[in-house]
C-alpha cells in the first residue's frame, strides 16, 4: 500500500505505520526519525535541522524533499511506502505529486487520522520514545509503561523523553501543525484520495484502511 498518513503529533501515525507494516511489509518513512537520526549523527542536515527542531518549529520545505527525493527512489519502496510526517505543507505536497511519477510510484489515498487538542497534548507531554535507534519503541507513562522504570522492554535501552515533547515545544508543534499541515486535508480531498478517520484506536484506524483498500 502507498499511503500518506496526516495527522497532528501525537495522533498516532507511527504505532499506525508499524501496524501496516506488519501487514505487507510496506516501508515506515517517517522524516522526523530521518532528521533525528541526521541530528544525532551531527551530520550536515542535522546541524541544518536541529535548532527548527528543538523549538518545534518546521525544517525548510528544500532539506526536506533532498530526503525524500532520495529515500522514495529506494528499491525497497516497491512494497509499499507508509509516509509518516511528511508532507507537512502545501508546497511539499506539491513537490510529492512531482517526485512520485519519477520514481515510478503512485498514492493510494491520503489517511487524516482527528484526534481532539487536548488528547494529543495529554498523549505527547506522557509519551516516552526508546533511545536506542534501532528499537525507537513508543511508551506512555499512564498508558503503556515499560516493565521496568525507564528501561525499554524490547531490547533494553534507556526510555527517554524527546527534546521536542516538552510543553512548551508540544504547544508550538501543535499550532504549527493547525497552520501549515492541517489545509493538506483539504488537499487531498480535493484529489479524492482523502480518508479521515476518528482515530480512537490504533486498530480501528487500521481497520478502516484495510475495509478502504478492500473497496478500491
Ligand atoms: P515528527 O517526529 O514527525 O513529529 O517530527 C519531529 C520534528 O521534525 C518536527 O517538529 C519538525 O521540526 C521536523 N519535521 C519532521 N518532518 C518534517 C517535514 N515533513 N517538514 C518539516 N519539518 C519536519
Amino acid at each position: 500500500m502507498k499511503l500518506i498518513l496526516l495527522g497532528a503529533p501525537g495522533a498516532g501515525k507511527g504505532t499506525v505505520a508499524k501496524i501496516l507494516h506488519q501487514i505487507d511489509g510496506s516501508v515506515q518513512i517517517s522524516t522526523g526519525d530521518i532528521l533525528r537520526g541526521a541530528v544525532r549523527d551531527s551530520t550536515e542536515l542535522g546541524k541544518k535541522a536541529e535548532a527548527f527542531m528543538k523549538a518545534g518549529d518546521l525544517v525548510p520545505d528544500d532539506l526536506i524533499m533532498g530526503i525524500m527525493e532520495e529515500r522514495l527512489a529506494k528499491p525497497d519502496c516497491e512494497k509499499g511506502f507508509l509516509l509518516d510526517g511528511f508532507p507537512r505543507t502545501i508546497p511539499q505536497a506539491e513537490a510529492l505529486d512531482e517526485l512520485l511519477p519519477k520514481v515510478g510510484h503512485k498514492l493510494d489515498m491520503a489517511v487524516n487520522l482527528n484526534v481532539p487538542r487536548e488528547e494529543l497534548l495529554n498523549r505527547l507531554t506522557t509519551r516516552r520514545t526508546c533511545s536506542n535507534p534501532e528499537c525507537q519503541a513508543i511508551y506512555n507513562i499512564k498508558s503503556k509503561p515499560p516493565k521496568k522504570e525507564g528501561i525499554c522492554d524490547i531490547c533494553g535501552s534507556p526510555v527517554i523523553q524527546r527534546d521536542d515533547e516538552t510543553e512548551e515545544a508540544i504547544s508550538k508543534r501543535l499550532d504549527t501543525y493547525e497552520e501549515k499541515t492541517a489545509p493538506l486535508v483539504d488537499y487531498y480531498k480535493k484529489k479524492g484520495l482523502l480518508l479521515n478517520v476518528t482515530a480512537t484506536s490504533s486498530e480501528g484506524v487500521v481497520n478502516t484502511i484495510k475495509e478502504r483498500l478492500n473497496q478500491s
